[in-house]
């Protein structure tokens, strides 16, 4: 599917719930957020009916989010089904990591090609303060990263940097990605849960590989069709790689390559656009050419450029409703 840009757009995030097992302060108010009613989520049949007409119109990466996708029942065997659509080229999942213990063989075996794992800190008194949650979350997290580079998916883990709460750890993840020979992807926090001080929080991309290149050496890598929006560099003579991405100081929108469906069917073209258009309906009609012309026109009406600005960070929309 080609937009009125002229980009491509070959890329759908699909949120499966709004759900989750933690409470990071950058994505959801302390006291969450009200769930949604389960009959207003998507079934998982709606889900792959969604997912087999994007990619008969062009879609070919599909990466499950959430809130936290692995806490949906029957998760395995959704991914299982969506692997199987046979134009489909990539099937990702990003999590938080506290499931992935018990699930990444079946993940593996399921068709699941590459894993995200968002963790913020290694220290578990940080990783407390921004999750929400028990520090021993952490162990069981690393050691499901461990398992999944064993179980040899290709490993990112995603790291939300913010200033005084652990910018002081980007050389940590360094040599965690040097050890396990992964990548790790340092994000600019987006202010938007109306965060009053976000502008002392943020720690731009620049400023973070400013940092990295006082220490070592970065070889930039060359970007692939279905690479997104992140810059991404190996450490020199390491099998490790990083990579920033940066939706707030560097604007990306001219290559956005990419849809969004929550769980509840909203599709949005564009993040920071409050334009949002209901699949639901389509979906449980039955009709497949009514969804296949929503689509379409979701493309042609995607915003040429949206970039992050001073209204976006007073417009509030947890994270963990659009699946990041
Ligand atoms: N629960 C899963 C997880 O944490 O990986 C999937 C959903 S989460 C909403 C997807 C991604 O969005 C995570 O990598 C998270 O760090 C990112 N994210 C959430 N809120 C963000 C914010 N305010 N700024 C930058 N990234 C954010
Ligand atoms: Fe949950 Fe992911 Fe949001 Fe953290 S970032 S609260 S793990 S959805």
């Amino acid at each position: 599917m080609i937009d009125s840009e002229g980009r491509k757009v070959n890329y759908l995030r699909l949120s499966i719930t709004d759900r989750c097992n933690l409470r990071c302060r950058y994505c959801m108010p302390a006291g969450g957020v009200k769930p949604i009613a389960r009959e207003d989520i998507l079934s998982f049949e709606e889900c792959l009916l969604l997912a087999r007409t994007a990619v008969e119109l062009g879609i070919e990466k599909i990466r499950v989010t959430g809130g936290e996708p692995l806490v949906r029942k029957g998760v395995i065997d959704f991914l299982e089904r969506l692997a199987n659509i046979p134009a489909l080229k990539m099937l990702a999942l990003t999590t938080n990591g506290l499931m992935l213990k018990e699930k990444v063989f079946q993940l593996k075996d399921a068709g699941v090609r590459r894993l995200n794992v968002s963790l913020d800190s290694l220290r578990p008194e940080v990783f407390e303060e921004i999750s929400r949650s028990e520090a021993a979350g952490l162990k069981r997290i690393l050691e499901g990263i461990r398992l999944a580079v064993g179980s040899g998916i290709p490993v990112k883990i995603n790291t939300v940097m913010m200033r005084g709460i652990n910018d002081g750890e980007i050389l940590d993840f360094i040599r965690l990605a040097e050890e396990l020979s992964l990548t790790v992807r340092f994000i600019e926090y987006m202010p938007v849960l109306q965060d009053g001080d976000w502008r002392t929080r943020v720690v731009s991309g620049h400023e973070i590989l400013e940092a990295i290149e006082r220490r070592y050496h970065l070889d930039p890598l060359s970007r692939t069709a279905m690479c997104g929006p992140a810059r991404d560099y190996r450490i020199s003579g390491t099998r490790a790689t990083i990579g920033v991405i940066t939706p707030v100081f560097t604007h990306f929108c001219n290559e956005c390559n990419r849809i969004r469906v929550t769980s509840e069917g909203r599709v949005k073209s564009c993040l920071f656009s409050e334009k949002q258009i209901d699949l639901r309906q389509v979906l449980r009609s039955g009709d497949t050419e009514a969804l296949r012309q929503t689509l379409l026109r979701v493309v042609s009406g995607k915003p040429p450029g949206r970039p992050f600005t001073e209204d976006r960070a007073t417009a509030r929309f947890p994270m963990s409703r659009i699946g990041g």
